[in-house]
């Protein structure tokens, strides 16, 4: 039987919606709205995409949002003092540096970024003093994707506590933060990355698996075990037509897509994994949106929390 599809837009929407209330209410009682500040350093195609993305559902929530540009070429101290400038200003409760920094800023840059910012206002909860919070499972600012999944999985009614779960992919914005959610709502976590051996068998044991790696249709159908719930975070460009045309079938509208396009937006897990899987997130329309929302209600939670509400 095909797995049941886990609607992101939809929870999405939903979440969206729940947070209209509370965005008047704080206009209300301050005078001004909730405020997101992005600062965007280059024109990473993809990022242009996600901010544009941001800034319209931002709006759409009764969020006051603004975008700082700095140009590729500038000095990485452009990138501080604009965190230091949103850090510091009073309508501004939440702040963003979208990710990639342009390669010329250096290694450490995004690091140094987290370290600028001010935790109180850090809606990616990247920083070191929210990671923290979660580790100890004290209230923060959560990391946007794996929130939303929790998120999206409680409203679909799937339970958690007492499950297996095995996330792949140990990065400190999906992975890790992932796993800790998971572990804290009770479930038996298995966190596997690149130098795992024997992935799918390990895999094969996840109730609920977690995909965050990066690489598209890499999970396949013999690393499932049946009816298990599949989370597919990953959102790879696809532009290679052998490897789109081996993915769907020739009906397929996402093969439309890619003839109209040239590139297709493909998740981490294999098409055929929704042969065996009990229910599972389609790339798009699943994680992604969620991301979205759970940065919007971030910048609410902020908003209120600094206002103490
Ligand atoms: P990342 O920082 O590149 O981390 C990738 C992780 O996957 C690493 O831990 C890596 O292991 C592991 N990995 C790579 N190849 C592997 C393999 N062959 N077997 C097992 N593990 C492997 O990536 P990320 O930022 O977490 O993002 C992962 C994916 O999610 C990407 O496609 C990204 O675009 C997508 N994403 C989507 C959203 C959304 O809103 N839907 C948000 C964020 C990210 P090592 O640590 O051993 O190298």
């Amino acid at each position: 039987m095909a797995a049941r599809m886990l609607d992101g837009t939809a929870a999405s929407a939903a979440i969206r919606e729940e947070l209209q209330p509370r965005t008047r209410a704080f206009l209300a009682r301050t005078g001004r709205p909730p405020g997101l500040g992005i600062v965007l350093a280059g024109n990473d195609p993809g990022s242009e995409i996600y901010v544009r993305n941001k800034l319209k559902a931002a709006g759409e929530a009764g969020i006051h949002a603004e975008l700082i540009r700095i140009p590729a070429e500038a000095p990485f101290s452009e990138v501080l003092e604009s965190v230091a400038a949103l850090n510091g200003r009073e309508e501004i409760d939440g702040l963003i540096v979208q990710s990639p920094l342009p390669a010329a800023m250096g290694a450490d840059a995004e690091t140094r970024v987290l370290d600028a910012i001010d935790p109180a206002k850090d809606v990616d909860g990247f920083t070191p003093v929210n990671a923290g919070l979660l580790v100890q499972n004290r209230p923060g600012l959560m990391a946007c994707t794996p929130a939303g999944i929790i998120e999206l999985l409680a409203r679909e009614g799937i339970g958690i506590q007492g499950r297996r779960a095995v996330v792949i992919g140990r990065s400190d914005i999906v992975g890790k933060p992932m796993a800790l959610l998971l572990l804290h709502r009770h479930a038996t976590v298995t966190i596997c990355h690149s130098r795992t051996r024997d992935l799918p068998a390990v895999a094969r044991e996840a109730d609920v698996l977690v995909v965050a790696i990066g690489r598209p249709a890499f999970v396949t159908p013999d690393f499932v075990k049946p009816d298990a719930v599949v989370i597919d975070v990953g959102m790879n460009a696809v532009t290679d037509e052998v490897l789109v045309r081996s993915l769907f079938p020739p009906d397929s509208p996402r093969l439309a897509a890619f003839a109209r396009r040239g590139s297709i937006t493909v998740g981490d897990v294999h098409p055929a994994v929704a042969g065996i899987a009990g229910a599972l997130t389609p790339v798009p329309g699943g994680v992604g949106p969620l991301t979205v929302a759970m940065l919007l209600s971030n910048t609410v939670r902020a908003a209120e929390a600094r206002r103490g509400a």
